[in-house]
Formats: C-alpha cells, structure tokens, sequence
C-alpha cells in the first residue's frame, strides 16, 4: 500500500511515454532542420529576367573568380554554386599564377582548381571555363586567360611569352582591372602592341566596385571585348550582400549557350557590361539590347499616351523634356511621349560622356 502511494505504475508509464517520445521526436525536429538548411544552401537559384535579342542567345557570365587555390577564400565547388545560385549562366575560374598564398597547403598542380571546377560544373549543368591570372606589376599588369588547356606551360619568367603561350592554346586574353593599382586608366605601349599583335582581345569595364568609363573609348578605337567581371576572393554576399544581381556580369550574345558558343561571341566582340543597375558597352548591341527589353503598346496615337513594358530585371531611367520616368523591372508604365521623340537612357553608356538615346516608339 505504502508502494502505490509513490508508485503509480499507469503514471510511471505514461512518464516514460513521454519521456521517450519527447526525446525521439526532438532528435526528428533536429533532423529535419539539418536537412532544411541542407536545402537553403544548395538548391535555389536566382531567375534573372534578360531577354535575348535576334539571332543570339543571353549568357550571364563572370569571367574572373579566385579560389583557395590562389588568394581566394573558397573552393572551386563553391565559387560555382555560388554563381548557379545567384543566377549565372558561367563563370571562369582564373586563379593567379604568380600569387598563391596557400600553396603550402593546396595542390602544387596550377590545373587542379580548373579540374575541380570543371568536374563540378559538369555534375550540376553549369558552364565553367578553364582560366588563370597572368598576375605582374605595371605597366603590363594583370591579364585573365580564358579556355585554356594547360595552366602549367604559362608559368613563364616573361610575362609575353605566358601571353604567347596561352594564345597558342587558344585563349581569349583579357587585360584585367586597368584602373589598378593607380587610377589613372591608362594604356601602355605594351598593351598598345599586344593589342596590335592580337595577344589581348578583351578588357574590363568594371571589375569587382571599380568601373572604367575610358575603356569605351578604347573599345571603340581598339576593337577590344568589353567585359565586366566580379574578381570575386571571398564571397558575393560578403562584397555585395544578397540581393538579385548584386553582382556585375558581362552579358554575352552567343550562337549557343556553351562554352563554344560563349567563347565565339568573346573572339566577335559581342558583349555588354551590366553591374548596379547599369549597362554599358557597343550601340548597336545596347540599342538592340535594349530595345528587346522594352515593350511598347500605343494607347493614344495622337497625344502619344503609351505602354512600355519593361520585360527584364534592369530598372531603365529616361529623359526626354524636362520629363524623367523610371521603367521598373517587370512592370508597364503608362507614359506621355510623342512618336519618334528621341530618349536618353541615364542608366544606359555608350561612351565616356555618352549615354543611349534613341525612341521609344
Ligand atoms: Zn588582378
Ligand atoms: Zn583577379
């Protein structure tokens, strides 16, 4: 009797019903979290809206990347996720050569991050192109190789012969960031020949929080690819938090998306540069760019009452009189503008001082 006072034996199993039960269902709740954050880390990607134009398709790219296999702070698995995530169509991976701070603990094989990068990119359906840095002090600066071979046969004491070597191979050479590490922008006599030898065929417009409003001068005196590239070391959110297209791209108007196909567009000059809500480069791609972006339904032909649908993610801000309209992404905007009335894109250049103007309808 003295027992049941203290021992309920219905209670005492229930207790442990509920003991064990509690336990077990919390190591699930723990499980699923686990796996949920699994999930959020690997498994969204960004939809960016970019329309085509005629004849070609519109490559998202970033054609400058470090891993931990120079002086980058992520593994190429990483780099590429990163870029499927935010939305990216591909991405190169151009570690430096001459800069490797942690070689003592990655592989001694300047190939290996392209490997990695390559193999990765091939299991989740994303382009990845085999680059390096050609990394040396002014004036010949820094230049990315681009759909290269053999990393190792550029590990060469003259920074013309890495040059030459990587052509050989079949690189689109690009001059990186010619800005830094002065902000004087200036073009020396070896890129002037290089240039005229065909060993550079691109050059940044923007690179990383840096862009170079000379460098449209140069591309249309010097023929040069315009490119506008991350340089990302650490990672995109840290540099540019983590909003949709917080990240520069070089948009590439290729036959095909591939890597083929991305790198005939770069040989043909066929690229704009789009970072911040602005987009820069050739007028004719960025009329024709443009133009596809923006839709136009007329409501009142006599009083000029229109319809522009703005088709892709830029927000696009236009003068024309003393007006000033915003296009928002994705939305019609209801706007007095008369036929043929020519409008100037602020957030559109063709040029160091010039912007894009042309009619909406
Ligand atoms: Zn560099
Ligand atoms: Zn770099």
């Amino acid at each position: 009797m003295q027992i049941s006072r203290f021992f309920n034996p219905k209670k005492a199993f229930f207790a442990a019903f509920l003991f064990v039960s509690t336990v077990s269902f919390s190591q699930l709740r723990n499980a699923e979290v686990h796996k949920y954050i699994e999930k959020i880390q690997s498994s969204y990607r960004e939809i960016i809206h970019l329309p085509n134009i005629d004849g070609y398709v519109t490559v998202k790219c970033d054609f400058h990347t470090h891993t931990v296999f120079s002086d980058g702070q992520v593994t190429p698995m990483m780099r590429v996720n990163e870029a499927w995530s935010d939305g990216l169509d591909a991405i190169a991976i151009t570690d430096h050569i001459e800069y490797r701070p942690f070689k003592d603990i990655t592989n001694p094989d300047f190939n290996k991050s392209n490997e990695m990068g390559v193999k990765h990119g091939e299991s989740i359906d994303f382009i990845v192109i085999k680059g390096a840095e050609i990394t040396r002090k002014k004036p010949i600066g820094h230049l990315n190789a681009l759909f290269i071979e053999d990393v190792n046969k550029l590990k060469q004491d003259d920074p013309v012969d890495a040059i030459k070597e990587a052509v050989k191979q079949g690189a689109f050479v690009m001059w990186n960031h010619p800005g830094w590490p002065n902000d004087s922008t200036t073009m020396y006599d070896i890129h002037r020949q290089l240039i005229k030898e065909k060993l550079i065929h691109g050059v940044e417009l923007f690179n990383a929080k840096e862009w170079y409003p000379r460098v449209l001068s140069w591309g249309k005196e010097t023929g040069l690819t315009l490119m506008g590239n991350s340089d990302m070391h650490y990672t995109i959110r840290n540099n540019y938090g983590g909003e949709k297209m917080a990240r520069p791209m070089t948009l590439v108007f290729a036959k095909e998306k591939s890597e083929k196909g991305i790198k005939e567009a770069l040989f043909d000059g066929r690229t704009l540069v789009l970072f911040f809500n602005i987009l820069a480069g050739k007028e004719d791609l960025l009329k024709n760019f443009v133009d596809k972006c923006i839709d136009v339904k007329v409501i009142d032909k006599k009083k000029g009452v229109i319809e522009a649908t703005n088709n892709s993610d830029i927000e696009f801000s236009i003068k024309y009189g003393d007006n000033l309209v915003i296009l928002a992404p994705d939305k019609v905007t209801r706007l007095t503008l008369q036929q043929k009335k020519p409008v100037l894109f602020s957030n559109c250049f063709t040029g160091e001082e010039e912007n894009l103007v042309m009619a909406l309808w």
